[in-house]
């Protein structure tokens, strides 16, 4: 299945690399692909929003607070609330962004229905460093694993975005319940994430982290991704999630890692191996061409 609704372009920025046609771009690569769009025809379900206090459950009031009071604000192509540097809000954001977390919950309540078919969710804004900024505004992948947790013990987020989930990694930090892994380029945004984050109290070993110098290749990387396979054998979670970020593609315009669209089609048959409810949740990707080819590759092999 895949989750995506056409609303998650209203929150957009022409100049900006996290903007709407990330989005467009994979919706019609999957179009073009006469194979893939034959095989999704049926597919495509619209999202609903997140419940308040689900996203209450990861973030403070106040943040929240903060997200909800830019849907009265007055914005136009030139106006913008910056979270940080990085960040832009409109006037739409916090409907999409409330949508977005929704989404991948749903994807959560799907494969725990039909645990066989990973469910693909195509949402903006990203999620991963939530609440820190770095384009993402609400954690999607967090709050939909404190979902997850009312149906399932344990949970492993797999997180392959060339940068680190710091949001993420934090949420879960003291958890034995949620595993937090990434692979991710090192030293880089968001500066987080070296080997020495392990977690902390019952969280303890519980957070792994796999830091990458730039121009990582294929074999390096792939040899990485399959110890922490391993990993998750031993953990033996429930339900897989993975922050699928394309920006680890070589061609990516901010990333620095060197992977090929070969490493992306590995490492989805390996997720496939699993046997495993999984579900992927759209993070980083900016390179137009990468994310339409790279996830109907990816969804070529899972629906
Ligand atoms: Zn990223």
């Amino acid at each position: 299945m895949i989750i995506y609704s056409d609303k998650f372009l209203l929150h957009d920025k022409p100049d900006h690399p996290e903007n709407k046609q990330r989005l467009i771009a994979i919706i019609d690569a999957l179009k073009k692909d006469s194979d893939l769009s034959h095989k999704i025809k049926n597919k495509i379900k619209e999202p609903k929003p997140a419940k308040e206090e689900h996203i209450l459950a990861v973030h403070d009031k106040d943040y929240f607070n903060l997200i909800k009071s830019t849907k009265s604000m007055r914005s136009n192509t030139k106006n913008f609330f910056m979270l940080d540097q990085d960040t832009y809000l409109t006037d739409k954001t916090y409907e999409c962004a409330v949508l977005a977390a929704g989404a991948v919950e749903q994807g959560v309540d799907l494969v725990y229905k039909d645990r066989k078919e990973p469910v693909f969710c195509l949402v903006r804004p990203p999620g991963h460093h939530a609440p820190y900024g770095g384009f993402c505004i609400f954690n999607n992948i967090a709050i939909a694993a404190m979902h997850a947790l009312k149906k399932y013990e344990k949970v492993f987020i797999l997180d392959i975005d060339v940068h680190h989930g710091n949001g993420t990694q934090n949420t879960f930090y003291q958890s034995n319940k949620v595993f937090y892994c990434s692979l991710h380029q090192y030293p880089f945004y968001p500066g987080t994430g070296s080997t020495e984050e392990v977690g902390t109290g019952p969280g303890k070993g519980y957070t792994l982290n796999i830091p990458l110098s730039a121009g990582t290749d294929d074999e390096t990387y792939l040899r990485l991704f399959q110890s922490t396979l391993s990993t998750l054998k031993k953990f033996n979670p429930d339900v897989v999630l993975v922050s699928l970020g394309l920006d680890s593609h070589k061609d990516d315009t901010l990333g620095g890692l060197a992977l090929t669209d070969q490493a992306y089609k590995k490492m989805t048959k390996d997720l496939l191996g699993l046997e495993k409810p999984l579900v992927f949740v759209l993070e980083g990707g900016y390179n137009l061409d990468v994310l339409g080819r790279v996830i109907s590759k990816m969804m070529l092999l899972s629906l």
